[in-house]
């Protein structure tokens, strides 16, 4: 028991990427001149933060960004060794590495390879769409042939525990090709998929080339009906809806993710990456260039909000009640549960079912997942 609660996750922020994708508001740079720097920072970062986890357990290790595909496998690897002079790798249950299509070349992929020794066993593709239209209209850097092809490269060379991403709600994507998209999934036995509905975030390419009507506008509508349709294929072939947006086969559920969900610790080490020691969350700076300097002067570029009781349970009813294993009220004080069960009565008894104590959502209630959350919270005065 005491080895579980010490195991704990590192996400690591590569923010370097090729091109930049018009609705995308995570961090990261489309010029690689600061690379080697970058690099060296965060071998440095990794020194710096290395009693930041009490534990030196790690259980799950996760390069996302930006693009990590973009990276050789030195570099990789230099990052690797550096987190192994500093935690335990030896019980690393996934070690999950965010890739492109445009980078699965061949070459690459012996890359992959030479990694898996260093414990690499999962890779999440960022294929979005296997139609050009969508994929231009995102901006993408790869086509649908590329998406495919890097796909079934990963397959014939033995990389068979995939993730990839998919986005409905596309204004150039009907509902005849969300469900050729889902198809396409089922055909090529990818275990897990996370799927999102394409949201215009502000200042984004994409909100500002709708503005100028240079983009046609995502409808909501579309994007709940897909939504819909996302959830009953995926059902009928076999995958569970683990969490809102994440579905796979049984069993092959993304640890590193669930962790998060379930509330434990984890360091997040690169410029915008975020980390959680069940007492406060920080956030390093999201610039390449103040990062860098900073780590040379040999501050973590952070900044820390001490979370309160109020804000601690808001979180798990906000993370648990996505997950279909639901908020267990038995787990919060009886006052606590009290109030959520008494908040309950003003919500849609369709939307919820509440089953010893286990309040889990409905397909429905799936739709309105964080209103329903929002309308649960606590207050910090309920406690005063
Ligand atoms: S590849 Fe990913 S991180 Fe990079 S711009 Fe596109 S969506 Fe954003």
């Amino acid at each position: 028991m005491g080895l579980l609660f010490t195991m704990a996750g590192i996400y690591i922020h590569i923010p370097f990427c090729r091109q930049a994708c018009n609705y995308c508001n995570f961090y990261f740079t489309t010029s690689p001149g600061n690379k080697d720097k970058f690099i060296e920072a965060l071998l440095h970062e990794i020194e710096l933060s290395k009693e930041y986890l009490e534990g030196k357990k790690i259980e799950t290790l996760y390069f996302g960004g930006g693009t990590p595909s973009l990276l050789s496998s030195s570099e990789l690897k230099s990052i690797v060794r550096k987190l192994e002079s500093h935690y335990d790798l030896g019980g690393l249950k996934e070690f999950t590495l965010e890739a492109n299509p445009d980078d699965l070349s061949a070459e690459k992929l012996k890359e992959f390879i030479e990694l898996q020794s260093s414990g690499l066993n999962r890779f999440s593709i960022g294929v979005q769409s296997f139609f050009d239209e969508d994929l231009k209209y995102m901006n993408r850097a790869h086509n649908s042939a590329e998406a495919l092809s890097s796909i079934k490269r990963m397959q014939d060379a033995g990389f068979e525990n995939l993730t990839i991403d998919l986005i409905y709600g596309t204004p150039t994507m009907n509902d005849e090709h969300w469900h050729q998209n889902l198809e396409t999934v089922f055909t090529l036995g990818i275990p897990h998929i996370s799927s999102y509905a394409l949201t215009v975030e502000p200042k984004t390419n994409l909100d500002r080339k709708i503005r100028k009507g240079e983009n046609k506008a995502v409808s909501e509508e579309q994007a709940a009906n897909q939504f819909n349709i996302l959830m009953e294929e995926m059902r009928n072939a076999g995958y569970e809806q683990y969490e809102i947006s994440n579905f796979a086969k049984p069993g092959k559920y993304a640890v590193h993710n669930s962790n998060y969900w379930s509330g434990k610790k984890y360091l997040g080490l690169g410029p915008s990456a975020h980390s959680y020691n069940k007492v406060a969350r920080r956030w390093n700076v999201a610039n390449n260039i103040n990062y860098i300097q900073s780590i040379a002067r040999g501050i973590i570029p952070a900044e820390e909000e001490l979370l309160t009781k109020a804000q601690q349970i808001n979180e798990r009813i906000m993370t648990s009640l996505r997950t279909m294993w639901g908020l267990d009220l038995s787990n919060f004080d009886s006052q606590v549960s009290v109030w959520i069960k008494e908040d309950l009565k003003g919500i849609d008894p369709s939307h919820y079912y509440l089953n010893n104590d286990v309040l889990t959502l409905t397909n429905p209630g799936r739709l309105f997942a964080d209103a329903i959350a929002a309308s649960l919270f606590v207050t910090e005065e309920q406690f005063l």
